[in-house]
């Protein structure tokens, strides 16, 4: 019986089964696409996946698995995975989303960690699952997407369920999802998420200062649905009832022709991914596609990519945030006084990271205390903290809550707080460079240095100097045939950066190590040049 003391609104338990019976009910007819790896495409629409994910949910009971327990997908974006994501919820489950390309130790340490009792995977990983299966000793069953000729295919083993079933009906809190980081030390930490979380993160994300959806955005996300939960797209895609369109390849031949033929409006993805279409538009002498929207984020959105994409007509909403905040911290997009500013003005506003959606609190603090808040002035850099009801307070399995007693969480970057609520990201904690007591901003450098047409990529990293601590030196990768000399870019960074940040070196090298999700790693570039000497 409700207390007199409660208002008199009815009980509503956020849990993910809402989204996809909304999906189902209010745009049952609106398509999912998916472009399969052999070439194959199939069509299915929000009450396909509603009707499969329901199938899926008995089938997994069938096998024995219970509320709470972990399964794990080993699969790129398709109409299959995206049934996975609400039929593991919606029996209680969760869903374990592996980045298939971590390491080897990786890849038995986080499946072994979460006690993954399935694998869900697409027949192009059949080599991983080969060389992983006797150091994956949780896992019972595979069942393979999108071939059966070595496993269990999905959609014969859903078939044997005909889809009339009650939802698990658990609490709201309860896990259904979780991600590993993939740091670039120690072991990958995994972030639970749950259904309250995972629901209340998706409505963020329809803000119109975030995805901005209605129901006649068509939405192709590159973002891989292994990583950081595809920044939520599945779920606010499924409560605004959009059309997707899903590539199990990411080549930007076939996104090209996909978002054409299908009206794709809206894209989402790493800046690589941008680039990599950049290229093959530029070599096949096509138009960029005519997108309405696109989300950049994950590492920094470069200048020259927001410019160009902004020319195509295409709104850039740089995004940032990590897997332990689900992953949504800000996003840009035209602020109140966005006709009042130049084009170049408006570019330089979207090179910085957008503003807090609601739900999300963010402030930073003093690099060397660690402690005292700093002002919102534009200026002043500092270690960037965050805290709400979709980020991170324990990772899975640890003892003690990564927060402090204030809920804040430390997010490991650096960045600067605009009057405005926009944030600047200058660097990472780890990657900061001290010189003479000052910070220098190893981001800055690099993005300056990639907007030099000769430069395919830079990494910037301080090395011991023995008069001033650290000074910065430039990695370079050329573009090819590009002729290009370190004067060159010394001239270049020049008028964009303080005299004192200039690198004491640029050093060209042919490739630049990268963690498992695509980030330049710093730590194997200072390993690699760990005899690197600077002269006083
Ligand atoms: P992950 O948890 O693998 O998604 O990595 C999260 C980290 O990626 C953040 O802590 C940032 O360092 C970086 N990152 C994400 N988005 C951006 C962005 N828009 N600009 C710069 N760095 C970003």
């Amino acid at each position: 019986m409700p207390t007199q003391n409660l208002g008199a609104m009815q009980d509503w338990t956020m849990r993910i089964t809402h989204v996809i019976d909304h999906a189902a009910r209010e745009a049952g007819g609106r398509e999912i696409v998916t472009r399969w790896a052999d070439g194959s495409e199939t069509r299915t629409d929000w009450a396909g996946i509603h009707r499969d994910a329901k199938k899926m949910a008995q089938a997994l009971e069938a096998l024995g698995i219970k509320p709470g327990e972990r399964v794990a997908s080993l699969a790129m974006n398709h109409s299959r995975h995206l049934v996975s994501w609400y039929g593991v919820a919606g029996m209680g489950g969760v869903l374990h989303t592996v980045n298939p390309r971590l390491f080897e130790d990786q890849l038995e340490y986080i499946v072994t960690h979460a006690e993954d009792r399935v694998l869900f995977y697409d027949a192009a990983f059949q080599p991983i699952v080969d060389k992983m299966k006797d150091r994956w000793t949780t896992i019972e069953h595979y069942i393979c997407y999108d071939s059966g000729d070595h496993a269990r295919s999905f959609e014969d083993w859903i078939g044997e369920h005909d889809g009339e079933y009650e939802w698990f009906a658990g609490d709201e809190r309860d896990p259904c999802m979780i991600c590993y980081t993939s740091g670039t030390t120690g072991n990958p930490k995994g972030v639970q998420y749950e259904h309250r979380s995972t629901v209340m993160h998706a409505l963020a994300g329809l803000q119109p200062a975030a995805f901005n959806f209605s129901s006649a955005s068509v939405m192709l996300p590159v973002v891989p649905m292994f990583h950081a939960a595809s920044w939520g797209l599945p779920y606010a895609g499924a409560m605004a009832g959009i059309k997707f369109v899903f590539s199990a390849v990411n080549d930007p031949a076939v996104l090209h022709e996909l978002m054409l033929r299908e009206g794709v409006t809206d894209s989402a993805g790493v800046p690589t991914v941008w680039l990599a279409h950049f290229q093959y538009c530029d070599k096949e002498g096509l138009d960029l596609p005519p997108l309405k929207a696109a989300t950049i984020g994950g590492s920094a959105a470069p200048r020259f990519m927001i410019e160009r994409l902004m020319k195509n007509g295409t709104r850039v909403q740089h995004a940032w945030g990590m897997t332990e905040t689900s992953p949504i911290g800000t996003v840009g997009g035209p602020t109140w006084d966005w006709e009042q500013l130049s084009f170049e003005e408006q570019v330089d506003k979207t090179a910085m990271q957008g503003r807090p959606v609601f739900g999300v609190e963010l402030r930073t603090v003093d690099l060397d205390d660690m402690a005292s808040e700093l002002p919102r002035d534009g200026k002043t850099s500092g270690a960037l903290q965050i805290r709400g009801p979709w980020i991170i307070r324990r990772y899975f399995k640890a003892e003690q809550d990564a927060v402090d007693a204030d809920g804040w969480f430390d997010t490991g970057d650096v960045g600067i707080l605009h009057p405005d609520g926009t944030l600047q990201l200058t660097d990472r904690t780890k990657d900061v460079i001290k010189s003479g007591g000052e910070w220098i901003s190893s981001v800055e450098l690099e993005n300056a240095a990639v907007g030099h047409e000769g430069v395919a990529e830079a990494a910037c990293v301080g090395m011991p100097h023995p008069k001033w601590d650290e000074r910065p030196v430039l990695f370079v990768v050329k573009n090819e045939g590009a002729d290009v000399s370190e004067d060159d870019i010394i001239e270049h960074l020049r008028p964009q950066i303080a005299k004192w940040w200039l690198p004491d070196a640029v050093e060209f090298v042919d490739d630049i190590p990268h963690t498992a999700t695509g980030k330049i790693s710093k730590k194997d570039l200072r390993d690699r040049f760990s005899d690197y000497k600077l002269e006083g």
